[in-house]
């Protein structure tokens, strides 16, 4: 049976859950029997490709994060949110409690380690107003929970996905 093709991104996340997903250490190569992992952050493609299933890390935090997102969206069969930034915002979610403003002041006016004086023009993407969940914006098919999610966890959900299986019942991580 040929593999499936599997691609893995972060938006705004702390690459733990990828740490994760990384900590299958040997298991990583039993698992290119089943999948074929043809993306990565570390390959830092800005196209993704077309993919039987895409794991997506992080919450949707500026306007790159969504450009990517939606893009993995359309070329991917299933798209899994990986991780609870993904699946509910959480660590990211954090700078809501704040004003945009306040925080890119804060960040770029103020502090002294990186004070530029004005918000950056380029080269910095522009903050959505607020953080979100991966699904606010695109269709979720799965989720896989936790923070980060074991590697076991993570190999599980890959084999099932990889085998043409679908979590059962209704996954209540729809796009509003
Ligand atoms: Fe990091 Fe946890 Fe968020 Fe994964 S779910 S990106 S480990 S904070």
């Amino acid at each position: 049976m040929a593999r499936k093709k599997l691609a893995t991104a972060w938006l705004c996340g702390c690459s733990g859950c990828h740490m994760s997903f990384l900590d299958l250490d040997e298991g990583l190569f039993d698992l290119t029997e089943k999948v074929e992992i043809t993306a990565t952050p570390i390959a830092d493609l800005k196209e993704p490709p077309e993919v039987d299933i895409a794991l997506i890390e992080g919450g949707v935090c500026n306007e790159e994060n969504l450009r990517v997102l939606k893009l993995f969206r359309e070329r991917a069969k299933v798209l899994v949110s990986l991780g609870d930034c993904a699946g509910f915002g959480c660590v990211p979610m954090l700078r809501n409690f704040f004003d945009k403003q306040d925080v890119l002041d804060r960040a770029y006016v103020e502090a002294e380690s990186t004070a530029l004086g004005k918000e950056p023009d380029e080269e910095v993407p522009k903050l959505l107003e607020k953080v979100e969940p991966i699904h606010h914006f695109v269709k979720v098919d799965a989720f896989i929970p936790g923070c980060p999610p074991e590697a076991s966890a993570i190999r599980t959900a890959i084999e099932e996905l990889a085998a043409g299986r679908l979590p059962e019942g209704k996954i209540d991580l729809q796009y509003e």
